[in-house]
């Protein structure tokens, strides 16, 4: 029988019987949505489990907007400085103004394309 863990975006899949630690959790096609559930076999003791995946947890961790305390509308920007060439690249929420910086929009749209393509353990 398999056990069944939650993982999270901020932590590493861990196998629940050797506890070995996946480095790259978020490789793992299938689980990009809030609630999806993947069988997994472990690297290190080839045991099968699944793991499911709770990102509004992480959406939590990683601070929820604080004018309505749901997940920020975020605007993407990218320029690049005209004085010296640098590129200058993020986002911004609309509703409350918090920046992050060196996140592109293209960076979700790689973990999307990664997860419609599950022979893709190892695109790179
Ligand atoms: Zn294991
Ligand atoms: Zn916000």
């Amino acid at each position: 029988m398999s056990k069944e863990i939650e993982a999270f975006q901020t932590a590493e899949v861990t196998c629940p019987y050797c506890s070995f630690e996946f480095s790259d959790s978020w490789e793992f096609g299938s689980l990009r949505s809030d609630g999806d559930s993947d069988e997994m076999e472990c690297d290190e003791c080839g045991k099968k489990f699944y793991v499911r995946c709770n990102l509004e947890i992480s959406y939590t961790s990683s601070g929820l907007c604080k004018e309505n305390n749901k997940k920020h509308n975020w605007e993407y920007f990218d320029f690049s400085s005209e004085d010296d060439g640098k590129r200058c690249y993020g986002r911004k929420c609309l509703t409350c103004g918090k920046y992050e910086f060196d996140k592109t929009k293209e960076d979700e749209e790689v973990h999307k394309s990664v997860s419609k393509n599950k022979e893709g353990k190892s695109v790179a």
